[in-house]
């Protein structure tokens, strides 16, 4: 084991023992942000009493949870794409939840059906474009972000991010991975920069006049609108829900899955639920400006001022199985370089 891993998982150790002495209460690991998750947790709290401890991860959950094993003090692990769910079932470090109140505000599509992951928001990954230099309609498929027309004025983070390599995913699940390939290279060759930063550096690009159009989750839309800094961002672009020619828009979940080896089993289902119930999932519309995924609950007033959409129909679980495809694709036309 490398020294920063060991490092990594002291920390996490530390920070969840700290709370042992609490009576009750849920491990989690997340990968969403603080700020994404507390408002959620502290409504979970205020309603059960029961206290949820929290290690954020950037990255390696799975190995985490491999090396800690049976002793693993996390109860649920959070994600913010399929593909990362998929991974810890197929590592086997979750357990199956079977719950009638879950299964019951959560759509099929979005969950496992061996009751493994669940998705609890769902975003789509659309175009920004700048208000000033892309006309109305000019841009309205994925196919067409290959075309000749774009060359130097798209903007994105790297290819390797997993919000891209779902979007890569989704593209090799309508067509094929040579078609892919062939449009990976098409948006590589229109590329103003070299793929670097988040989502929203790229909207900071369009707003500096590097580029025309960036390919981004449609929240930051909202967090960028908050941020007084980020504001002129924002004002700068448009939100373009594409869509596949022969399909809809491209959307990907945040989940959830328990642990194998879940110490606070009866609590950790009781978060579940909370996410999953119309109260948790209003808190994923209202302050995440995600879509909710239980039908009960809609999308909040500004999240629906974007713009309407046809969700693609692709399974979410393509998303998973291409990815190593879609990762061979981006090293192979060398889309960061
Ligand atoms: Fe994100």
């Amino acid at each position: 084991m490398s020294l920063p891993i060991r490092a990594a998982l002291i920390t996490a150790a530390t920070a969840l023992s700290v709370q042992a002495a609490v009576a009750q209460e849920v491990n989690v690991y997340s990968y969403r942000q603080p700020e994404l998750v507390e408002p959620l947790f502290d409504a979970f709290t205020k309603e059960t009493g029961i206290a949820v401890n929290v290690a954020f991860l950037n990255k390696g959950v799975v190995e985490k949870l491999e090396a800690e094993g049976k002793r693993s003090p996390a109860d649920v692990v959070l994600t913010v794409d399929v593909a990362q769910l998929d991974s810890l079932i197929k590592a086997g470090v979750t357990q199956s939840v079977n719950s009638d109140a879950i299964n019951a505000s959560i759509p099929e599509a979005f969950r496992d059906p061996e009751g493994h992951w669940f998705g609890l928001s769902s975003r789509a990954r659309i175009i920004y474009a700048s208000r000033d230099r892309v006309a109305d309609g000019e841009v309205t498929t994925y196919e067409d972000l290959a075309s000749d027309k774009w060359k130097g004025r798209i903007c994105t983070r790297s290819g390797t991010h997993d919000y891209n390599l779902a979007l890569i995913s989704a593209v090799i699940a309508r067509y094929d991975v040579e078609y892919a390939e062939k449009w990976l290279e098409g948006v590589k060759s229109n590329l103003a920069r070299k793929p670097q930063g988040n989502d929203r550096a790229q909207v900071k690009a369009i707003f500096a006049g590097e580029c025309d159009i960036s390919i981004g989750n449609m929240y930051y839309m909202g967090l960028m609108q908050a941020d007084p800094e980020q504001k002129p961002w924002a004002d700068s672009v448009r939100l373009v829900f594409p869509k596949f020619e022969n399909g809809g828009t491209h959307l990907n979940v945040a989940g959830i899955a328990m642990t194998a080896a879940a110490p606070h089993r009866d609590d950790a289902l009781k978060l579940m639920e909370f996410l999953a119930s119309e109260k948790g999932q209003a808190i994923y519309a209202e302050v995440n400006n995600e879509y909710p995924v239980n039908p009960e609950v809609p999308a909040s007033d500004l999240v629906a001022s974007w713009g309407e959409f046809t969700p693609d129909n692709t399974p979410l679980l393509a998303l998973a199985t291409n990815r190593a495809e879609a990762l061979r694709l981006v090293e192979r036309v060398g889309f960061d370089e």
